[in-house]
C-alpha cells in the first residue's frame, strides 16, 4: 500500500492511492512485464470515486452544489456508488438512472446506500425517452435545486483521471512503461490516462480493449460507429463518440470477447487470488493482447475496476453463466 499510516479526515479522503499489483502466475508464460492498478481499493470500491468527487467538488466550487441539493447521474453503478458514498458524506440526496442490465448486486447496492433508484431498459437508444440517459436528463429538470453530473459529456472525467490515475501510474513503474489498456465506458479513464502517459513519453502505445455489443472497435479500426454481438460485462462498450472520447490518443483497439474475458477472470482468481468484476478480465485479456503486439521485453499496465461481488449473481454465479451458455 502506498497510502500513508495517518488518520484520514473522512472516508472521502481515501479516494486515489491505489495500489499497482505484478501480475505474476497468470502471465508466467507470456511475453512482457504485466502491472494493474487495484481501482477497487478506493472506498466506493471502483475507479469512478475519483470523477464522482472531482466533479462534485467543482460544483461545489462553483456554488451550484449546496447542502440539500440533488445529484442527478447515469450510471451503470459504479459511478452511482461513489456518488451515493459521497452525498451521505456531505448531506445531498441522490438520484439515478440505472441501466437494467446492471447487476441486482449493484442496484441493491446503491439502494442500501441511500439513492433513489430508476431502473431503465438497456435495450433502447441513447436519444429514447425511456433510456437512462434521457431519464436522468428529465430527472434533473424535474427535481429543483438539482445537479446532473453527466459523466459521459463532462471534461472533469477525464481530468480526474488525467490529475491521480494517469501520474499515480507513472510515478508507481518510475516511468517504465511502454502500453496502457483498458475499456471504455464513458472513456474517461483511458482518455485521461493516456493523455497523460503520452505526454510524459510520446511512444508509448495507447489500445482500447472493447467488448463485443460495442461499437467502438470498428469505429478505430474502419471509420464506421457498428456494434456487432454482445457482452455480459457491465460498465463498458460505447454505441457512440462520448465528449471524453473526441480526442483520445488510441493507437490501435482489440475486440475481447467475453469467453476470452471470463477464462482470465476465472485465471485471476485462481492465479493471483484476485476476485474481479468481467471489465477486468476484459482489460487483462486485452494487456496480454498488447503485450504479444509489442513483442518481449515491454512493460504492460492496466485497470482493475471493480470486485466481482459486484456480480456475485452474474458472473460469479454458475447459474448465470449456465443461462448464456
Ligand atoms: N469497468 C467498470 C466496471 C465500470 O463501471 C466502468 C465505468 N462505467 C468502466 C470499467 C469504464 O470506465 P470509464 O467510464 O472511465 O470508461
Amino acid at each position: 500500500m502506498n497510502r500513508n499510516q495517518g488518520i484520514y479526515k473522512n472516508v472521502l479522503d481515501l479516494v486515489g492511492q491505489t495500489p499497482i499489483i505484478q501480475l505474476n502466475n497468470i502471465t508466467k508464460s507470456l511475453p512482457g512485464k504485466y502491472f494493474a492498478k487495484l481501482e477497487m481499493f478506493n472506498p466506493g470500491q471502483s475507479q469512478k470515486d475519483r470523477i464522482a468527487l472531482h466533479i462534485v467538488e467543482n460544483a461545489e466550487k462553483k456554488g451550484i452544489l449546496k447542502p440539500g441539493s440533488t445529484i442527478v447521474e447515469t450510471t451503470s453503478g459504479n459511478t452511482g456508488f461513489s456518488l451515493a458514498m459521497i452525498s451521505m458524506v456531505k448531506g445531498y440526496k441522490c438520484k439515478l438512472a440505472v441501466s437494467d442490465k446492471s447487476s441486482i448486486d449493484k442496484i441493491d447496492g446503491l439502494r442500501a446506500m441511500g439513492a433513489e433508484v430508476y431502473i431503465c431498459p438497456a435495450n433502447v437508444p441513447p436519444e429514447d425517452p425511456k433510456s437512462y440517459y434521457e431519464v436522468a436528463k428529465r430527472i434533473h429538470r424535474e427535481t429543483p435545486n438539482s445537479v446532473y453530473i453527466n459523466q459521459y459529456f463532462n471534461d472533469l472525467n477525464i481530468e480526474a483521471h488525467y490529475a491521480t490515475t494517469g501520474p499515480e501510474i507513472w510515478s508507481q513503474l518510475d516511468g517504465k512503461v511502454d502500453g496502457f489498456t483498458c475499456a471504455v465506458g464513458t472513456g474517461g479513464t483511458l482518455a485521461g490516462v493516456s493523455k497523460y502517459l503520452k505526454e510524459k513519453k510520446e511512444d508509448i502505445k495507447i489500445f482500447l480493449s472493447d467488448p463485443y455489443g460495442s461499437a467502438l472497435y470498428n469505429y478505430y479500426k474502419k471509420d464506421e460507429l457498428k456494434a456487432e454481438g454482445n457482452s455480459i460485462t457491465e460498465g463498458i462498450g460505447q454505441g457512440r463518440i462520448t465528449k471524453n472520447l473526441e480526442n483520445c490518443p488510441i493507437d490501435l483497439s482489440f475486440r475481447i470477447s467475453d469467453n476470452n474475458a471470463l477464462t482470465v477472470i476465472f485465471d485471476l482468481l485462481k492465479d493471483e487470488g484476485l476476485f474481479l468484476g468481467g471489465s477486468s478480465g476484459i482489460n487483462v485479456a486485452g494487456a496480454i493482447q498488447l503485450a504479444k503486439e509489442l513483442g518481449p521485453g515491454h512493460t504492460i499496465v492496466t485497470i482493475l475496476c471493480d470486485s466481482g461481488q459486484r456480480y456475485q449473481s452474474k458472473i460469479w454465479n454458475p447459474e448465470f453463466l449456465k443461462s448464456k451458455d
